[in-house]
């Protein structure tokens, strides 16, 4: 039996649905909500409790998750109408666990303290699979204290646990790793749509490549779903042109010049332009075969 902890967990979508089902597989007692309530079934018929609402979910926690989307999201089942901060207790913590701005999470972390409720920002890469392997890796901002507390809870969830710096440092250090995933998104959607124009055959340039001085967690995982035409969401284009947007508002605020995710995030907006927002991010070489007229597949 995990310590001493109830759990409240809100957002059950691609990543919050497994997440969520790994602490109640822990012996964890879980209170879930979703917007949309369908969504809650699998989990209460795995043994979860439903609750009704972000403030009813955070009453009946001592822990309570956030898995949903851009800040806004957070901010409203947080602090908006029936939001955690009104049933959360004073000595409970509050984990956000999606990507979004620094700025936002610490606003919030100051008015959950008033109410003598701790945030956490704890972001995730590692993906859906990831989620589902739980081998996330969990970026933490916020007191030693409460990410000690809540170690043994990301433990259930994740393998590299790293308490980065104050809050809002996990969203920071999500936010350069998101840098990261443009480049190499980017890169293998580039590599792939420059080789089929070449007349390679892409399945045997893979093969070739893959272990080499090129290869990378996105060359393994995304280019063979791309050679086999699968563009269903992992990773949705909507969620990483929302990172991409949060890094060029934060690199606004910094003056750091950031030509290649800035290339990347227009990319994208034409994506979303054609009505592909909520494709797998692995989509992006949609638009490199637009303009080359070509299609990188087997
Ligand atoms: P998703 O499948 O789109 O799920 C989003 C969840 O948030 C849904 O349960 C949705 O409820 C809920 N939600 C969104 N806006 C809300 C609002 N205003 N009020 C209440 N509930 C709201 O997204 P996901 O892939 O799980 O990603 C969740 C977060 O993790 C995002 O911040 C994303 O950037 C981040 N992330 C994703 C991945 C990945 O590979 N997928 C990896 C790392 C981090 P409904 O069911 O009602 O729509």
């Amino acid at each position: 039996m995990p310590a001493n902890e109830k759990i409240g967990f809100i957002g059950l979508g691609i990543m919050g649905t497994p997440m969520s089902r790994h602490l109640l597989n822990a012996g964890y007692p879980v209170t879930v909500w979703n917007r949309t309530a369908a969504r809650m079934k699998p989990l209460v018929d795995a043994g979860a409790a439903a609750g009704t609402s972000p403030a009813d979910v955070a009453r009946k926690s001592t822990v309570t998750i956030t898995m949903v989307g851009d800040s806004q999201d957070v901010e409203a089942v947080i602090a908006g109408k029936n939001g955690a901060i009104e049933g959360a207790t004073a000595g409970s913590v509050v984990v956000d666990m999606s990507t979004i701005s620094p700025v936002t999470s610490r606003a919030l972390a100051r008015r959950l303290a008033e109410k003598g409720v701790q945030l956490l920002d704890a972001p995730v890469t590692g993906g859906s699979a990831g989620a589902q392997a739980a081998t996330l890796s969990i970026l933490v901002g916020g007191e030693k204290a409460a990410f000690d507390r809540c170690l043994p809870i990301f433990q259930k969830l994740g393998k590299a646990i790293t308490l980065v710096g104050p809050s809002g440092s996990g969203h920071t250090a999500k936010l350069a790793n998101q840098i990261l995933v443009a480049g190499c998104m980017s890169g293998v959607a580039e590599a792939l749509v420059f080789a089929r124009k070449a007349g390679l055959d892409l399945g045997t340039w893979y093969e070739a490549v893959k272990n080499g001085a090129g290869a990378s967690w996105h060359l393994t995982t995304q280019a063979p779903r791309v050679l086999d035409g699968d563009f269903s969401a992992g990773y949705m284009v909507k969620h990483h042109r929302k990172d991409l947007r949060l890094i060029q508002e934060t690199a606004h605020e910094l003056g750091v010049p950031l030509p290649v995710a800035s290339a990347v995030l227009q990319l994208y907006r034409s994506l979303q332009a054609t009505g592909g927002d909520e494709l797998g991010h692995q989509a992006l070489v949609r638009v490199y075969e637009q303009l080359a007229k070509v299609e990188a597949r087997r």
